[in-house]
């Protein structure tokens, strides 16, 4: 089997890689990076369509975030023979956010703020979107490619990340043994506040490919999601306690509704005071909608749970609305969770951070160089630390309380680590992290099991496995 990735390999970024067995070729997921714009955003699609011998027959879609699923429409464009295969969640979520992606590429080039042309416009996904197929968790499926001599199948497996999110279980012949592997995309091992955690096939495999996020962050596995909802709380009452409003940077989709649902909790449990208003925004609204849609259909905490059964209101476009509504404590939960230039959080950040009675909470990962985490970074350097957040504002002291809370849709390092207790495989493929992440990984991996190869493949790489 040839294993290669095309996306990013030294941090998070666009997650694709390209598997072949059997010849038949495999691309495992379809991601952006979300931080840049245009080709550069892209997995390198080029090193297959070079190699005349690299079929793509099939495209598995892990989940519907930008990073594993953004570059969708390129690669349906550049392979259009491949099947595109997801969950049914993943496919409704897929029709929400890549037109929502073509109006905010178009957007820019309007705005003035970027030169970079879109790479799709909403026709173009339309056109894609029919050859998307849905199937059920834990129900295998064809995946022989055209040239296959033996039959190759697939098995989506709840991975417990967001709604719609599933690892793989693949499963061919080679040289007379059936061979398996299983991919992760990013797996969440533990319940959070809507979702249940993953649920793994109870087998072995050849080979395990595993996301490692969180393999650089020591403090993820010292602290329980019940303390962290505790100290949430705390920290949220003791903000609007004292006049200031919340912000939560949250991902559009997965934390922005898991944190709406423990909001709910706090207000039931009379810690906030139910007539504080919540605020959400843009497209995590639609998403929420089809959390709540599915809710019977997927794996459920409590199916009768509504994401729009917690009262919120939308917020005001005009910055002047937003000043005004600012006067009084609020909460809001807004896109997008990294605090990206140009997005909601980014901005209501802006409004907050000089005055010390507000709070900036992050509830979700941060990559090292985002917004998010320099803010963070200049609070624990002491009251007043300046950070830029938009270049366009400039250097701000930062007065208000930042907190950062683990309530990540990620394993943390050590459940990680478990997947490869619980699976056995006789290789692990470490992707989707921070070198550094990787490296902890790598290296607590050969630690605990000596008999694994463990492989951290670099940029263009090429592995047989
Ligand atoms: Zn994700
Ligand atoms: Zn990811």
């Amino acid at each position: 089997m040839l294993f290669t990735t095309l996306g990013e390999t030294e941090e998070i970024g666009a997650s694709c890689h390209y598997v072949q067995m059997d010849r038949t070729g495999i691309l495992l997921d379809a991601g952006a990076d979300p931080e840049k714009e245009g080709q550069e955003s892209l997995p390198d699609l080029q090193r297959v369509v070079r190699h005349p011998d690299w079929p793509v027959d099939h495209v598995i879609v892990t989940h519907a975030h930008h990073d594993h699923l953004g570059a969708l429409p390129m690669v349906a464009r550049q392979f259009p023979h491949a099947r595109v295969h997801m969950t049914s969640a993943t496919r409704q979520l897929a029709d929400i956010l890549l037109p929502a992606s073509a109006r905010l590429q178009r957007r820019r080039v309007e705005e003035g703020s970027t030169a970079v042309d879109p790479l799709f416009d909403e026709d173009d996904v339309e056109a894609s979107s029919y050859v998307y197929q849905a199937h059920p968790l834990e129900d295998e499926f064809d995946l022989s490619g055209l040239k296959a001599t033996f039959d190759l199948t697939a098995e989506f497996f709840d991975a417990g990340h967001v709604l719609g999110s599933l690892g793989v279980l693949i499963r061919w012949e080679e040289n007379n043994r059936t061979r398996s592997l299983f991919y992760t995309g990013d797996t969440g091992g533990q319940n959070q506040t809507i979702i249940p955690g993953a649920v793994y096939p109870d087998e072995k495999v050849d080979i395990l490919i595993l996301e490692s996020t969180l393999g650089a962050d020591p403090v993820a596995e010292t602290v329980t999601r019940r303390s962290e909802e505790n100290r949430l709380g705390e920290s949220m009452a003791r903000v609007l306690s004292r006049g200031g409003s919340v912000l939560l940077p949250v991902f559009a989709l997965g934390r922005g509704q898991e944190i709406l649902a423990l909001i709910d909790r706090y207000k039931k449990r009379s810690l906030i005071d139910e007539d504080i208003p919540v605020y959400t925004a843009g497209m995590m609204r639609a998403i929420s909608d089809t959390y709540d849609k599915t809710r019977f259909a997927t794996p459920r905490l409590n199916e009768d749970f509504q994401v729009f059964g917690v009262p919120q209101g939308r917020l005001p476009r005009s910055q002047s609305a937003t000043n005004e509504m600012l006067k009084k404590p609020c909460i809001l939960a807004v896109g997008s969770g990294m605090m990206f230039e140009r997005t909601i959080s980014n901005r209501i950040a802006m409004e907050l951070v000089e005055d010390e009675k507000h709070g900036v909470f992050l509830v979700g990962f941060a990559r090292e160089d985002s917004p998010a985490a320099r803010l963070a970074e200049a609070r624990a350097q002491g009251i007043g630390t300046e950070v830029v957040l938009s270049p366009s504002r400039g250097a701000q002291p930062v007065r208000c309380e930042v907190d950062r809370f683990r309530f990540s849709g990620h394993s943390n390092r050590r459940e990680l680590l478990g997947l490869v207790d619980h699976f056995q495989p006789e290789t692990v493929v470490l992707v989707h992290g921070e070198a550094k992440a990787k490296a902890w990984m790598a290296e607590n991996i050969r630690f605990f099991h000596p008999e694994v190869t463990v492989h951290v493949p670099g940029p263009k790489d090429v592995l047989e496995l």
